[in-house]
């Protein structure tokens, strides 16, 4: 399947069921937009972090508590993760919902209600990295990960989509059940369990483990 292709079912896949979600469910339009490098998004505007080295998006974020968990999160980054984003800002998205990645403005938003946690942004910017962070040929094997992850659970296609996997048990092979759900949240949860559970992720599966280690992460561990 073309990448082009893909990404349109996947993108269609998005405004989809689901319930509660620290991601898109219920907002069908913010999770697609521009194709990967459409050019849509703004440029970077990225600035030195006064520590840590890492150069941190433009950070549109009045809440302390919220201020502080994005810039210590994205400091633990690896620095061309964190430059894939133009920046991170903060929106009331409503109960349930923690945050969202734009691909349109190449932005994280998260809902200073819902007590954001590294995990969370974790996942958010894994959708970035997913997206214009690796080549096409990572990418075509992160969906060979998930369909072989899919086989080897015995799931079928008609399970994936019928089933809303959010807060569901992980299936054998998967990093979390939420993982099940697509290729993409496939990606962005086996990214953070990198981050911040790699034993959970190594139990799960050693094999995207070292994948992520060798081509996502150039053997930088957590
Ligand atoms: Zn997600």
């Amino acid at each position: 399947m073309s990448w082009q292709l893909w990404f349109d079912r996947w993108a269609v896949t998005k405004g989809g069921p689901g319930s509660g979600h620290w991601g898109h469910a219920g907002r069908p339009g913010h999770h697609g937009g521009s194709a990967p490098g459409g050019g849509k998004h703004a440029a970077p505007e990225a600035y030195a972090a006064a520590t840590g080295g890492v150069a941190l998006p433009k950070l549109q974020v009045t809440d302390k508590k919220l201020k502080n968990v994005v810039t210590s999160t994205l400091q633990g980054l690896p620095s061309e993760h964190v430059g894939l984003l133009s920046g991170v800002s903060e929106e009331d998205l409503g109960k349930g919902i923690v945050g969202y990645a734009s691909y349109s403005t190449g932005s994280i938003v998260l809902n200073p209600r819902e007590g954001v946690g590294q995990g969370e942004i974790v996942h958010e910017v894994g959708h970035f990295v997913q997206m214009k962070g690796v080549s096409n040929d990572v990418r075509r094997d992160i969906y060979g990960l998930y369909t072989d992850a899919v086989r080897e659970a015995g799931l079928t296609p008609g399970d994936i989509a019928s089933h809303s996997w959010y807060g569901s048990d992980a299936p054998k092979g998967f990093p979390t059940g939420y993982a099940a759900t697509n290729v993409a949240e496939f990606f962005a949860e086996s990214y953070r369990l990198y981050v911040t559970d790699p034993g959970a992720l190594k139990s799960a599966s050693s094999e995207i483990y070292s994948y992520l280690k060798e081509q996502v992460f150039k053997g930088k561990e957590y």
